[in-house]
């Protein structure tokens, strides 16, 4: 029947095949709706609307929600995994050892942590700090997405080959995308390595330094 009501006509369906009970997932009339994008009037709202997130698996075992901090009108964004132990202990993004080289990083091109805005692909922590599922990186996507759009930030850092991936859209490792410009939505885009990489293969940190000053050149011209 064009123009029907598509629920109604499966319903019938159903009944006119003899089913007669049907059992509705409460939990699926009951999760909450991703942001849409462009929504948001800033950052304070957008931490509120995920306050309590249930959207994927990660929410049972998190402690808290690692939203993200800085400078909310950061020139310069690094975007990471996602939260570690520590994490998610404090609710702060890169606040652990590898928070702590990356603080380096950031001071070695001139800037101060403050200056810059730190945040993740996925804002819980993936148990045992295994790789993030495809599931988790669609339900946190969005909120990612929104913050990009609010801080508006001339360049991305990310760190390690998950978040390069999922910023870049691809399947290259970080090995073959770092030191060379991408894009993504319009930002200009460095991918390198992940400070965690760094503290395992310091032999590497002479590559992140190459990558960080192309970030830092290209930012200092206005
Ligand atoms: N590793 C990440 O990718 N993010 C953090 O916040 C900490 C460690």
């Amino acid at each position: 029947m064009a123009g029907g009501d598509p629920t109604r006509e499966q319903l019938e369906f159903f009944r006119d095949l003899g089913v007669r009970d049907v059992f509705l997932d409460p939990s699926a009339a009951a999760a909450p709706s991703a942001v849409s994008p462009g929504s948001m009037p800033d950052l304070p709202s957008l931490q509120k609307f995920l306050e309590g997130c249930p959207r994927c698996k990660l929410s049972k075992a998190r402690t808290n929600i690692v939203f993200g901090q800085g400078n909310p009108k950061a020139e310069l964004m690094f975007v990471g995994e996602a939260p570690g132990r520590d994490e998610d202990e404090q609710g702060l993004a890169f606040v652990g050892r590898a928070g702590q080289l990356l603080t380096k990083i950031i001071e070695a091109i001139g800037r101060k942590r403050e200056d810059v805005y730190i945040c993740n692909v996925l804002k819980c922590r993936p148990p045992n700090n295994r790789n993030p599922e495809p599931d988790e990186v669609a339900s946190c996507r969005p909120f990612l997405d929104e913050q990009i759009r609010l801080i508006a930030p001339r360049v991305i850092v990310t760190l390690g080959t998950f978040a390069a991936q999922a910023i870049l859209e691809t399947d290259e490792s970080v090995g073959r995308l770092r030191g060379r410009w991408q894009s993504a939505r319009g930002v200009r885009v460095m991918p390198t390595f992940h400070p965690a990489f760094l503290l395992r293969s310091p032999e590497r940190k002479k590559d992140v330094w190459e990558d960080m000053k192309l970030v830092r050149d290209f930012l200092a011209a206005k």
